[in-house]
């Protein structure tokens, strides 16, 4: 039988799921002098990690946080695009662009920082839905092996990530499952030929449908290699990747494969609406994650900082209706809107391109030396922002090929 009991604390704010959205969001709201609570259901934040931690550099550097040494990996300042047929295109730049963290140590550390704010995670702990009264949300129920009990707060951050069961729970609109692909990655021992500063990314519909592949090294020969697909077995696709890919398989085959691991990944675009009363969401669980190359992690960080600040302020001015925390939305609109929206239509042309015209883009990229215009754009997080600026180029065509190409980055 299931024991229900009211645990009678009026929190300020509740944060569902620490990764690295709720994190930064407790973090920012408590900062401002709020009482914060993290609901996390495994027993250790970070822990299993489901991501490469592939960031721009530009775009950690805009958060100001101070990383200790052990959550970067590595440093990353060349990319090599393959195409279904071999053919090649190399983009060099003079400085590293993006760095791979490792991200359990990169949620701990964001845990660390929130809990020096005086906030309080509470592990095992599972929400199962959330509380409403009166049409307002007002906390959360937590379920722990056979018994279930109420947190109360003022506002809610909702930041469980891609799963978005609260949500659904709720009847809440949430993400579009029409543009979600199953992501598998494996750690990969000693790859042969593997350069320490490039990331390889393999395109193709037989081996990676409506996404693509790749191999992210580490400094000492070790490797993160992934895919995304919208087929249903996305650990074969990884499989049938590493054993038959004609120019991967030379260097992965007989490798040894560990710590597979899966996770979908929301290429939708936001979800329609992010406020209710007494209700925010944020990271995956708003699908605040790049469209093109499915990176969430600095678009998520940019929104759940808002997140925190406005949860803050509707605390002190003791008005948490929806009509109030319709600002968060308003702002993170304002800064990734229109990137979201580019990137959104850059993922649909490009999951419409066939294998023959993957090989043509990159071939002709080759020949027109694309990796040079390349070279003179490198925020890779506000893409929409870098193709108007390039628009007033008159070497369009030129632009529009950078554009196709700089959304695998
Ligand atoms: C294979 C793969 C590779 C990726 N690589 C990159 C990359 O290189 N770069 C990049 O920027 N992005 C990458 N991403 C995307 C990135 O991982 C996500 O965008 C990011 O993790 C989102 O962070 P989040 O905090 O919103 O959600 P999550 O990291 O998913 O955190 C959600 C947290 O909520 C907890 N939780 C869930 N439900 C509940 C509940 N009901 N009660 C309590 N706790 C709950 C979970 O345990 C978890 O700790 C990758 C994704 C995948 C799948």
């Amino acid at each position: 039988m299931v024991r229900s009991k009211v645990i009678s604390v009026d929190n300020d704010v509740i944060v569902v799921g620490a990764g690295s959205a709720g994190c930064f969001s407790a973090f920012h709201a408590a900062k401002l002098g709020v009482q914060v609570i993290i609901c996390e259901e495994h027993s250790e934040v970070g822990v299993p990690s489901h991501c490469t931690g592939h960031v721009s550099r530009d775009g950690l550097k805009r958060f100001n946080l101070s990383l200790p040494e052990n959550v970067l990996e590595n440093e990353i300042d060349s990319v090599i695009f393959y195409s279904p047929s071999g053919y090649t295109l190399k983009v060099r730049f003079s400085y590293p662009v993006t760095y791979v963290i490792n991200r359990e140590r990169f949620d701990q550390h964001l845990c660390n920082m929130a809990q020096k704010k005086g906030v309080e995670v509470l592990n095992h702990a599972h929400v199962d839905s959330l509380i409403f009264k009166d049409q307002m949300t007002r906390g959360v129920v937590i379920k722990e092996k056979n018994e279930t009990r109420k947190l109360t707060s003022r506002v809610v951050i909702d930041a469980e990530g891609v799963s978005s069961t609260l949500l659904k729970r709720a009847g809440l609109p949430s993400l579009n499952y029409q543009l979600v692909a199953n992501g598998v990655q494996a750690e990969v021992d000693k790859i042969d030929n593997i350069q320490n500063s490039t990331v390889e990314v393999f395109l193709g519909r037989d081996f990676t449908s409506g996404f693509f592949a790749w191999i992210v090294p580490h400094q000492d020969g070790k490797a993160k290699v992934g895919l995304g697909t919208t087929q249903n077995n996305p650990k074969d696709c990884l499989r049938n990747f590493i054993r038959h890919h004609p120019i991967a398989r030379r260097r992965l085959k007989f490798r040894d494969v560990k710590s597979l691991v899966y996770h979908p990944i929301s290429l939708g675009g936001p979800i329609s609406r992010t406020f209710y009363d007494g209700l925010l969401i944020v990271g995956d669980a708003a699908s605040q994650v790049k469209p093109t190359t499915g990176g969430g992690l600095i678009m998520g960080l940019t929104c759940a900082k808002i997140a925190g600040e406005v949860a803050a302020s509707a605390i002190h001015r003791e008005n948490s209706t929806a009509a109030f925390l319709s600002e968060y939305e308003q702002l993170w609109r304002r800064r990734i809107g229109f990137e979201m929206m580019v990137m959104k239509h850059i993922r649909i042309m490009l999951n419409r391109l066939s294998d023959k015209q993957l090989d043509r883009l990159v071939a002709l990229s080759t020949r027109l030396e694309l990796s040079k215009t390349l070279n003179s754009v490198a925020d890779i997080d506000f893409q929409g922002t870098s193709l108007v600026q390039l628009i007033k180029n008159p070497k369009f065509l030129l632009t529009t090929l950078y554009f196709l190409i700089a959304s695998f980055l």
